[in-house]
């Protein structure tokens, strides 16, 4: 059982019953009922590459409360491709890069992308309402789904697989599943919108002075390509640094600015089009923006080896860190206009509370999404010289000065459960709980994560 009690970082181990791997909907349906028959919480799983504990269960000791992981992996077809209405279905457990290629054989695409998509499932990514680097253009998991089955905690079997793109007729639930981390109702199977293959796709990465200029990059590539920009990738310098000492070879740019070192700030823009003729647009959109001294240097790949060493880059961010020195994880969103002062914001909190903090920041600069990461330097004993209790606090209380979000693309799952109950509205706290307990008034499904049904205690509802 081990692989499916531990997280992908490592953070979370969790004790479980058991761990329930069944085969059809009907079987999900039968377990759901014999886990509610004995008050046995159940905790979703698919691919367990999530990055905030959502899918390790929270009891920590054999004699805690009762849960079993219930991992959809066996539920992994796709069950068909309709290459006219342009959809897809599959079960829950299909790996998200085999759904990929169904659709890619069908001469179709599933447009979205993240670093995990070699092991995550349709269904961790519609219950974490997967972003990644396609999310600028195609929007994230939310905007891909057209239909879903599920399993609610009561063991009600709901089916709305029909694939409409238009449908009216009272309350779209499926909405409430996207996103709720495994919390309202079990995923089974889904369709999905495809998009037509693009013909043509271009890569470059481009060397700026700070993210001002990276966004003033954004805002021409905006006007030369229109919604062609597939990705718009921001990563600094120091974590471009730790991915070529975990990959080996050397950064695409040096910055002249920096001596010849390390660029400041890379951006790395994906451009795609069943039209064609792009290279030439980006190429030109660069070349006006080095004039315009926007730029500071710009690569685009020679070959297809090439491409896939700039999407590498990018895609090692996470691994390289993962064996770099540990840091306290932010995912965090704010309107696309105010990252570059977020950064800044956030950059002199930290070095308040200790200058010796270090950042690591990267992430989807075309959606206002940046990973912020926090380097905390050990003591001589090994200890840290901030908590990251401290980190965190400071890194959110800017962002909700900005109005933003704490975490963009990850989800709450049992990593970020206090930090929600912090910071957000009690009004959007109060709904959450309605809703939790209209669809699990038990508390079985994922107990411990996102939030329980319970108001706190005070607390009595508004007249
Ligand atoms: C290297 C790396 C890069 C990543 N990059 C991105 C990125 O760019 N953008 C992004 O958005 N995310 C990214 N992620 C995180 C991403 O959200 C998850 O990896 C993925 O969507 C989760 O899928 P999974 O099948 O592994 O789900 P799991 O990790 O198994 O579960 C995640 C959550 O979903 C619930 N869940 C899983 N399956 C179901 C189901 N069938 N029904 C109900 N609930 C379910 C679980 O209970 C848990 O709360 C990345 C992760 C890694 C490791």
């Amino acid at each position: 059982m081990a692989p499916y009690l531990k997280d992908w970082r490592g953070r979370y181990e969790g004790v479980a019953l058991a761990v329930v791997r069944p085969g059809s909907t009907e079987e999900v349906r039968a377990t759901v009922a014999w886990a509610r028959a004995h008050s046995v919480g159940i905790v979703p799983q698919g691919g367990n590459t999530g990055l905030a504990g959502g899918a390790t269960p929270t009891s920590d000791s054999p004699d805690g409360p009762a849960q079993i992981v219930l991992s959809l992996t066996r539920m992994a077809r796709v069950r068909k491709v309709d290459r006219v209405a342009m959809t897809l279905e599959a079960e829950a457990g299909c790996i998200v890069e085999h759904a990929k290629q169904a659709a890619v054989e069908a001469g179709r695409f599933l447009p979205i992308s993240f670093g995990a998509q070699g092991s995550a499932t349709i269904g961790g990514m519609i219950a974490t309402n997967a972003g990644g680097i396609n999310a600028l253009r195609y929007g994230t998991a939310r905007q891909l789904v057209l239909g879903l089955e599920a399993v609610l905690a009561d063991g009600t079997v709901v089916r709305g697989l029909g694939g409409l793109r238009k449908d009216n007729a009272g309350y779209d639930w499926k909405q409430l599943l996207i996103g709720s981390e495994g919390t309202l109702g079990i995923v089974t199977a889904a369709v999905l919108r495809l998009a037509p293959l693009p013909a043509e796709r271009e890569l470059a990465f481009a060397a700026v002075a700070s993210p001002e200029r990276a966004l003033a990059l954004l805002e021409r590539c905006q006007d030369a390509m229109g919604d062609a920009i597939s990705a718009f990738e921001l990563m600094s310098g120091p974590t471009m640094e730790i991915v070529v000492g975990h990959l080996g070879g050397r950064a695409p740019l040096a910055s002249p600015a920096s001596g010849g070192g390390p660029a400041d700030w890379l951006v790395l823009i994906e451009v795609a089009d069943s039209a064609g003729r792009l290279r030439g647009r980006l190429e030109g959109a660069l070349a006006d923006a080095a004039d315009a001294g926007v730029v500071l240097d710009a690569a685009l790949p020679e070959s297809a080896e090439q491409t896939r060493r700039f999407w590498t880059l990018r895609e090692s961010v996470g691994e390289a860190e993962r064996r770099g020195e540990r840091s306290v994880k932010h995912d965090v969103a704010v309107r696309v206009s105010d990252v570059p002062a977020f950064i800044r914001d956030a950059e002199a909190a930290l070095a308040r509370l200790s200058p010796a903090l270090r950042t690591i920041v990267f992430g989807h600069l075309g959606d206002g999404n940046l990973h912020f990461n926090v380097v905390v330097p050990r003591n001589g004993t090994g200890a840290a010289s901030v908590a990251d209790e401290a980190v965190t606090r400071a890194v959110h209380d800017v962002v909700a000065r900005f109005g933003g979000s704490i975490t963009a693309e990850h989800g709450i799952g049992q990593y970020r459960t206090g930090e929600l109950l912090r910071l957000k509205a009690p009004e959007e706290l109060a709904l959450m709980r309605r809703l939790k307990r209209a669809l699990d008034p038990e508390g079985l499904l994922n107990p411990g994560k996102v939030i329980s049904g319970e108001p706190p205690s005070g607390w009595s509802p508004p007249l």
